[in-house]
Formats: C-alpha cells, sequence, structure tokens
C-alpha cells in the first residue's frame, strides 16, 4: 500500500514491480468501526504486461523445474509466511473475522501450501510430465503402444477470488497452479483486498519464487478475460451469479480459455431419524449448525444453509439451537469474548437482510432479529454487525432452496423418511458440502448414496469419529473441493488430483523404444542393454534405464515344495497333497509356492557381495500367472525401469522391471521390484 495523499491505495505486482493505480480509488473500511483501512483502485493495470510477463518469464521458469523443487518451493513459502502470520491477522481482524476466524484463513492457508508441497515430493515424480497409467498394447506384436501422460499448459492462471478468505483462498489455489507449472495472476474481492495485498508483499519480498510466479490485480475485472488465450486459466470463486456470467465470456465460449467455478450452495446438514435428544450425535448435529452459522458471521461457501431434521423432532431442534444460539457474543472481533465478528461490509449486511427478507416469504424467524443486535466492545451503528437467525421453514417452502443468505443465517426444514430428507437436499441443486449426523449404518448409507450424486463432500458424523472431526465446513487439501450444479461444477484439490486437473493430458502413441525415451520409464518390449557388468555391481551414477540382466535357469524339485511348506508353516493343499490338489481345477497337481518362485527368482538374479544396491523395499505389481510344478525350470530376466534420485540423500530409488518365465518362455509371474541404491559407489566420504 502507498499512501496517495490521505488514503492508502492498494497496489498493482506487476512484473517484479509495485504499481500506482492512476485513480484515487474507493475506501476500504473496517468492517467493525467503519474507519477507512484502504482505498482500491476502480481501474485495471496493464493486463497485455501481465499477462505477457506472466508468460515469457514466470511460465518458463517454473517449467524449468521438477515437481519436487516447485514443491520445495513451496514449502520454504509456507515456511515463510508462518513466520509472517502476525501481520496478517492484525489486517484480517479488520474484515470482521475474529481471531479463530482469521486462524481458519492465514493458518489453514499455509497449511494447504505445505500439504500441496507433500503432494509434489510424495505423490509426483522428480520430472516435469506424469505418466498416467501403464502403458496400453495397440498392436498384436507388442511394436505399437499408448501411454497417457500429463505435462504442463504454457498458459497462465488467474484466480479471481472471493471476499470470505483473502489468504486461503489464494493460497489453495497457489499450491496446486504452481505445481502444475502455471504462473498465477490474482485478483481478490475488493471488500477484503488489502489482506491479500499484504500476502503478496510477504511472498514477493521472501525471493522464493521464480519472476513472474505471482503477480496481483487490484482494480476494475475489465478486460481481464479478454487478455486471455488457449492454454490459460480462470479460478473463479464467488457468488453463482458472476459465475454464470462468466461462462458466457467470449474467452471461455470460444477463446479456449478453461473456467474453474467454485459458487455458492445451500448446503444442508441432515439430523438422521434414529438421533434421540439424548444421543451425543443430537449436541454434534447442534453444534455443528450453531458453528457453521456464526463461524466467519456465516460467510462461507460450505456453510450450513439448511438444517433438515426429523419432523418429530422439530421444536427440540429448534430450541436447541437457539439456545446455543443465545450464547453466542456479537462484537468487535478483538473484543474479550466475543465468538463472533462483524460481516465484511455494511452493504454485505444489507444484502444478507434482504435475502433472510425473501425467505420469510415462506419461513419464520425462530430465532434472532435481523434488524438489531446486542455488540460488545464496538459501535453498533458503524459496524456490519448482525444476530445470527436461525428460521423455521413453512410447508412447502422454495425460498430456502433458492436464496444464499451469505450470513449467519439458517433455516430447519423437516421431513418424515429418508428419502424425503434426500429429495430436499437435492433441491438445492448441487451443493459443495452435506453432512449427516446418524450412529445407524443403513441411515448413513441411504443418505450418503442419496446425498452424493448432489455434494462434492459427504460429512458422516457421530460418536465415533467426532474427536477427529475437521467439522462440515472445513475443505481439506487432501479432499475435493467443489460441487455440482449451483456450486459451479468445478473442483480443487484432493491432493494430487487438483495439480493434474490444472494439466494438459495426452495420448502418446509409438513404439515401446519411442516411449521409453518419451517418458524415460523402461517400456516392455523396448530395447535392453546387458554390458556385462551386474546391474547391482552399478551406482545410480552408472546404472540406466534398460540396464538388464537374464538369469540363468533353475529347476524347482518336489523337495523345494516341501521344504518350503514345512519351513514357513504354509501347508496349504495345493502344495501338499497330491490327490487333493488333483481336483484342484486351476492346478491339476502339487504347485510351487508363488513366493517360494519369487524367492527362488531373487537367488537367480541378486548379486551378493557389499555395493551399490543398499536394500529392497518391496514389490509392485506381482501376479502368479502360470503354476509351477516339480521339475519345471525357472529363470528371470531383471531390467532397471525407472530411477529416481532422492533430492536430500545419496541414494535413490531404483524399480526393476522382473518376468519370470518357464522353460516355454511362459512368464510364470511378473512384478517390479523396488530397491534403494547409492549415488556413488563406493560411497564418496
Ligand atoms: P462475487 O460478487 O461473485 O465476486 C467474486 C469475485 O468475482 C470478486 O473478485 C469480483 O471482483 C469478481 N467479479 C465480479 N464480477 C466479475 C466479472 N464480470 N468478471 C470478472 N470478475 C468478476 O462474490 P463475493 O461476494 O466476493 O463472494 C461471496 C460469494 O462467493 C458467496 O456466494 C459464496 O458462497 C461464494 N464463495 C464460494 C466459495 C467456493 O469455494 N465455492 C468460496 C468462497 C465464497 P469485483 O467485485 O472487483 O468485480
Amino acid at each position: 500500500m502507498t499512501s496517495a495523499g490521505k488514503t492508502p491505495l492498494l497496489e498493482h505486482y506487476l512484473a517484479g514491480r509495485w504499481v500506482t493505480p492512476a485513480d484515487e480509488g474507493v475506501p476500504l473500511r473496517d468492517a467493525s468501526t467503519g474507519e477507512e483501512v484502504a482505498r482500491f483502485s476502480q481501474t485495471a493495470p496493464d493486463l497485455g504486461a501481465m499477462t505477457r510477463h506472466a508468460r515469457e518469464v514466470g511460465g518458463p521458469a517454473l517449467r524449468a523445474l521438477t515437481f519436487h523443487e516447485r514443491a520445495g518451493l513451496l514449502k520454504a513459502l509456507g515456511k515463510h509466511l508462518g513466520e509472517h502470520a502476525a501481520e496478517l491477522h492484525e489486517l484480517s481482524l479488520r474484515t470482521g473475522a475474529t481471531r479463530a476466524d482469521g486462524t481458519g484463513d492465514i493458518e489453514g492457508g499455509i497449511a494447504t501450501l505445505f500439504a500441496a508441497g507433500s503432494v509434489g515430493t510424495r505423490e509426483l515424480p522428480d520430472d516435469t510430465i506424469v505418466l498416467d497409467g501403464p502403458p496400453v498394447p495397440l498392436g498384436k506384436g507388442g511394436t505399437f503402444l499408448g501411454q497417457h501422460l500429463f505435462s504442463a499448459r504454457d498458459g497462465v492462471m488467474v484466480q479471481v477470488n472471493a471476499f470470505n478468505f483473502p489468504v486461503w483462498g489464494v493460497l489453495e489455489k497457489l499450491g496446486p497452479g504452481l505445481l502444475a507449472g502455471l504462473p498465477q495472476i490474482v485478483k481478490p474481492a475488493p471488500q477484503t483486498a488489502y489482506v491479500t495485498e499484504r500476502l503478496v508483499r510477504l511472498v514477493a519480498d521472501s525471493g522464493l519464487l521464480p519472476a513472474g510466479a505471482l503477480q496481483l490485480h487490484v482494480g476494475s475485472t475489465d478486460g481481464l478475460l479478454g487478455a486471455l488465450t488457449v492454454g490459460d486459466h480462470v479460478a473463479f470463486t464467488g457468488s453463482a451469479r458472476t459465475g454464470a456470467l462468466l461462462r458466457t465470456h467470449d474467452a471461455v465460449v470460444g477463446g479456449g480459455v478453461t473456467l474453474g467455478v467454485e459458487a455458492d450452495s445451500l448446503n444442508c446438514s441432515i439430523l438422521g431419524p434414529d438421533v434421540t435428544p439424548d444421543d451425543p450425535e443430537w449436541d454434534l448435529f447442534v453444534k455443528g449448525v450453531v458453528t457453521e452459522m456464526t463461524y466467519k458471521a456465516g460467510q462461507k461457501c460450505t456453510a450450513i444453509r439448511r438444517a433438515i431434521v426429523p419432523a418429530r423432532r422439530a421444536d427440540e431442534v429448534v430450541e436447541a439451537i437457539s439456545a446455543r444460539l443465545a450464547r453466542t457474543t456479537v462484537g468487535h472481533p478483538a473484543a474479550d469474548g466475543v465468538r463472533m465478528g462483524a460481516l465484511v461490509s455494511l452493504e454485505q449486511r444489507d444484502t444478507v437482510r434482504a435475502a433472510v427478507e425473501r425467505l420469510r416469504a415462506s419461513s419464520r424467524v425462530a430465532y434472532g432479529d435481523p434488524a438489531s443486535v446486542e455488540v460488545t466492545g464496538a459501535d453498533a451503528e458503524r459496524g456490519a454487525f448482525m444476530s445470527p437467525v436461525l428460521l423455521r421453514a413453512g410447508e412447502g417452502a422454495s425460498e430456502p432452496h433458492d436464496v444464499e443468505p451469505f450470513g449467519p443465517v439458517s433455516t430447519v426444514m423437516t421431513y418424515s423418511s429418508v428419502e424425503e430428507a434426500v429429495e430436499l437436499a437435492a433441491r438445492g441443486r448441487g451443493s459443495l458440502a452435506g453432512s449427516v449426523v446418524t450412529h445407524d449404518p443403513v441411515v448413513a448409507r441411504d443418505l450418503v448414496r442419496g446425498l452424493a450424486p448432489h455434494h462434492g463432500r459427504v460429512l458422516v458424523l457421530d460418536r465415533d469419529d467426532a474427536g477427529e472431526s475437521t467439522g462440515h465446513g472445513v475443505p481439506l487439501p487432501t479432499l475435493v473441493h467443489g460441487g455440482p450444479g449451483r456450486a459451479g461444477g468445478g473442483e480443487e484439490m484432493g491432493g494430487v488430483r487438483g495439480v493434474l486437473h490444472l494439466m494438459q493430458r495426452s495420448a502418446v502413441q509409438g513404439s515401446p523404444d519411442m516411449i521409453t525415451a518419451v517418458t524415460g520409464r523402461w517400456t516392455t518390449g523396448s530395447r535392453r542393454r546387458d554390458d556385462g557388468t551386474h546391474p547391482f555391481r552399478k551406482s545410480l551414477a552408472e546404472l540406466r534405464v534398460g540396464d538388464t540382466i537374464a538369469s540363468g535357469s533353475r529347476r524347482v524339485s518336489l523337495e523345494d515344495i516341501e521344504h518350503f511348506a514345512e519351513f514357513t508353516g504354509d501347508t496349504f493343499y495345493a502344495h501338499t497333497d497330491e490327490e487333493a490338489a488333483r481336483q484342484n481345477p486351476l492346478f491339476g497337481g502339487i504347485v510351487a509356492h508363488g513366493y517360494l518362485v519369487v524367492s527362488l527368482a531373487a537367488g537367480l538374479f541378486v548379486q551378493p557381495d557389499p555395493g551399490p544396491v543398499l536394500a529392497n523395499f518391496g514389490v509392485d505389481s506381482l501376479r502368479f500367472l502360470t503354476p509351477v510344478k516339480a521339475g519345471d525350470d525357472i529363470a528371470v530376466t531383471l531390467t532397471v525401469k525407472q530411477i529416481t534420485p532422492r533430492a536430500r540423500a545419496d541414494y535413490g530409488e531404483v524399480r526393476w522391471d522382473a518376468v519370470v518365465t518357464n522353460a516355454d518362455g511362459a512368464p510364470v509371474a511378473t512384478y517390479d521390484v523396488l530397491t534403494l541404491v547409492a549415488k556413488t559407489w563406493p560411497p564418496a566420504d
């Protein structure tokens, strides 16, 4: 922020410089006191220069890094922001958010960066492409294959964000976006843009991200989508109304710009028919509704707008929720004892009051007065304070399924059967999150199966998971966030899904050698290399994809099978009882244990002396394909499939393709052997 005369004006961050908008801007006010905090420009920055910088500087720099390197940046950034969280909290209070609200936004946002960092190192390779599944055979001769892979788009990602999470809203998109190799332009909602501006200043000051990886646009959205082109992505969070507008923009309709929409939704929580006021689930339900109504003063996209309860319990539920709401102190978010702060602005309060009026067409207010509230630590006239309002829907009410009061408002409605509860939930026409509070597994199954097609996430809450449950309204970086229909049809986060979602999936076709060359992973049918040195004698520095050893053969005897059965205790009849084994439709006589075959194969390929292979840490995809009988000869071919050095260790992972064959050359077992191999051998001092 710089001071333009008396008013601090938010600045764009463009091509590594802070740029002061040309106009005076409009005031942004403290939600609780009405004092001016900053000014927000009504002009747009030089969008051509901004997108060009992202495309020409940020994108190439990001895409030159591997996923592991990008993940390292995210973790370092998370640590840096954690050290400066106090600055963000100070500003967050001015948005009307309590300290607890701010923690969800700030520490919650930083946690998503760390989570994205972990996705980068644990679920993505130390490479710039991601293989999607195994090769697909396309010809009988094995010379023509297909391989799906994800690669980075050479575009820009524009975040258009809502006002309610000025930190989390940026960071939950930044982590997956940067991992995917997309430079980011952040466009915050005006109301809380001063928090986002500080966040971007912290990121810029850290010097951690490559130049051009993050820019800030604090101004009018005029021309924003028009500056985008094929390969670019807009990640929008906001109202369904604005989302619908963006969908029809030329850039999206015909310009090749992709659009993710995270919009509003009329989320529900359903109290199971099995729950009585004496059950722990009763309190969990009541507490859940109240928490969702009052956290962030109900300005949360996942908040419970519809509480769906059994008709015979409705009076008791309304009474219990009202009693709990009565304990919610409303006031200045920094004042002692305050549980619920202010709405973001007086305009927002007007919007919520108008929504309550619309709801009142078919529902009655059961708790709270939309027009007045007792306020602690602030002037009720100057701040955007509002009482929590609980409504009770009348018979056949339609408004609660249509109107989103984006504030501390929820409506109780009733059902008579599980089917009716599902029908009511579905009337929201697509939601981000739903919850089912029940201790009855049959009710849980029926409700979740009914709700799932209409929801992005469904929580089943009961006494068993309550202690660890993160609650109805909390989107988690490891789970998908988004929902169908009204909720926008978008999908974010969900671990690696949120990254791949932003990349291009291609099906590559070619010969095994070409697929190996393109992917860096050895593909069945492609050339092997046997230079006479056992690959177990090669360090990571010497080992190459395709290095192979074809073992000699070994006869499997009946004594081997009997010995293995006795030694391990695996005396399953197919290995020990000829008469019974003959009746087995698959074997027709005694067969060797599959694990014996794999163990004998290890004996055939292992080079026993101390050397660069440090450990075997498992096998993947083990399949026994042809039974091995006493007298059969087996041999194994082991080939280096993939080499993955570990950044912070003096060893790496080597995945070996193992094929055990019989004397006819038929595969009897196939699997991947996983080993750790020293980077150099003998090890450097
Ligand atoms: P909003 O009015 O739709 O604004 C959201 C963002 O869109 C703002 O940055 C706004 O900036 C921008 N915008 C508006 N018109 C635009 C246009 N024509 N072209 C490009 N950008 C445009 O929503 P809000 O009031 O900030 O946020 C509240 C809503 O967001 C609620 O309905 C809530 O449910 C929803 N929300 C959803 C999620 C989710 O994850 N699904 C999360 C949080 C909030 P300007 O105002 O500067 O134009």
